[in-house]
């Protein structure tokens, strides 16, 4: 049996129709760049996530980097992160001239340890960018409490969490801004690059605009230098559709992660912590084993594709080689990180794909 890690095309066959309409029509009204669908999803997408705006942008990263200078963050300013995500959260902290400070994880939980945030603080630290990864709602109370004590502002990294909520309240509400991408294979996903931003904060709103188009309040009227960041009238066309559908094929991962977890719960494999008060969306289905490369041959052998998110912590990459981190540094992220291991996690995946992933798994596991 084949067993993809995502299965898009099994997905886009379910709305085939709908969709395909909707990109003809914007190909009939060459409304190719922002405009009418554009708006219409910013609206629907503000409406699902809880907030006054959203504003649709190029990608996931640039919306990090826009979201973080609306807010005011400037070069030299200390921006922490957490240590294992994808370099994108640290990557845009750069990319405005701002330094990342990296922070270390919760074990099992995978999202930034609070403890460490506070570690971390100085007097240049102006924000914190908690990443809900894996889907899983950082670990927010704790979060807002010591950006509460220091002062500082949080931009939530939702680019793996549409619609994953903590304690009963959605994320990307917490802080003064926060950042999505609708890269194809995240939950919901465009048929190119996209990503968005949204805010309760007119200010940061208008701001955000601004930036994404040259800087422009109006046509001409550049009252800063910005750049061209943009969602085009197809990504936000099908978006749109998709939009429609993300309720139920949250639900979907979320049924088939408890069957994951119900099947291996004896394995004696670290396995997801859902937390009661936490909604999780499941984007990846991460365990930790002790044997992973004989693990990995023996899915691939089996057609079974899997992958690792990531096999290398931010700190300990080439990329920031000049911080200088140690092992010693960020234990729980270095422990983890020869261990993790994203199995096929997708909306359409079948009780007997699960079954034939779990029966391949238990049997050469070491935990
Ligand atoms: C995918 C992702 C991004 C970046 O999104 P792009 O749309 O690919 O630029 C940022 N942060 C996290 C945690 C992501 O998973």
């Amino acid at each position: 049996m084949k067993i993809p890690f995502v299965d898009l095309k099994s997905q886009y066959h379910s709305i085939k129709e709908e969709v395909d309409r909707a990109i003809l029509e914007v190909v009939g009204n060459t409304a190719f760049v922002g405009g009418q669908t554009v708006k219409s999803f910013e609206d629907a997408f503000a409406q699902y996530a809880g907030t006054t705006h959203a504003v649709g942008c190029a990608n996931g990263t640039d919306a990090i980097e826009i979201a973080l200078k609306a807010m005011g963050i400037a070069p030299g300013d200390e921006v922490i992160v957490p240590a294992c995500t994808w370099i994108s959260t640290a990557e845009s902290v750069s990319a405005i001239g701002a330094v990342p400070v990296f922070a270390d994880v919760l074990p099992e939980l995978y999202t930034i340890d609070p403890e460490d945030i506070e570690r971390k603080v100085t007097p240049k630290t102006k924000a914190i960018i908690p990443v809900h990864l894996y889907g899983l709602p950082a670990e927010m109370d704790e979060v807002m409490a010591v950006a509460n004590k220091h002062g500082l502002m949080v931009m939530e990294d939702c680019a793996q969490a549409h619609g994953a909520t903590y304690k009963g309240k959605k994320i990307g509400t917490f802080g003064q801004a926060a950042s999505f991408s609708f890269y194809p294979g995240k939950n919901l996903g465009a048929y190119g690059d996209a990503g968005g931003m949204i805010t309760n904060d007119d200010g940061i709103a208008e701001t955000m605009r601004i930036i994404c188009d040259h800087g422009q309040k109006g046509k001409h009227n550049h009252l800063i230098e910005g750049r061209n960041s943009r969602l085009d009238g197809i990504q936000a066309a099908v978006l749109k559709v998709k939009l429609n559908y993300i309720e139920q094929w949250t639900e979907a991962r979320n049924a088939n992660a408890r069957y994951y977890n119900e099947r291996l719960a004896n394995s004696g494999l670290v396995i997801p912590v859902i937390p009661d008060y936490s909604r999780h969306v499941f984007h990846l289905y991460v365990i930790q084993v002790e044997n992973r490369e004989q693990i990995m041959s023996l899915l691939n052998e089996k057609g079974i594709a899997c992958g690792i998110h990531y096999p290398t912590p931010l700190p300990y990459l080439k990329a920031y080689e000049k911080f200088g981190h140690q092992s010693g540094d960020f234990p729980v992220s270095y422990g983890q990180k020869d261990k993790i291991l994203s199995l096929p996690m997708f909306p359409e995946l079948t009780k007997e794909q699960t079954d034939y992933v779990c029966e391949a798994l238990i049997g050469v596991a070491v935990s």
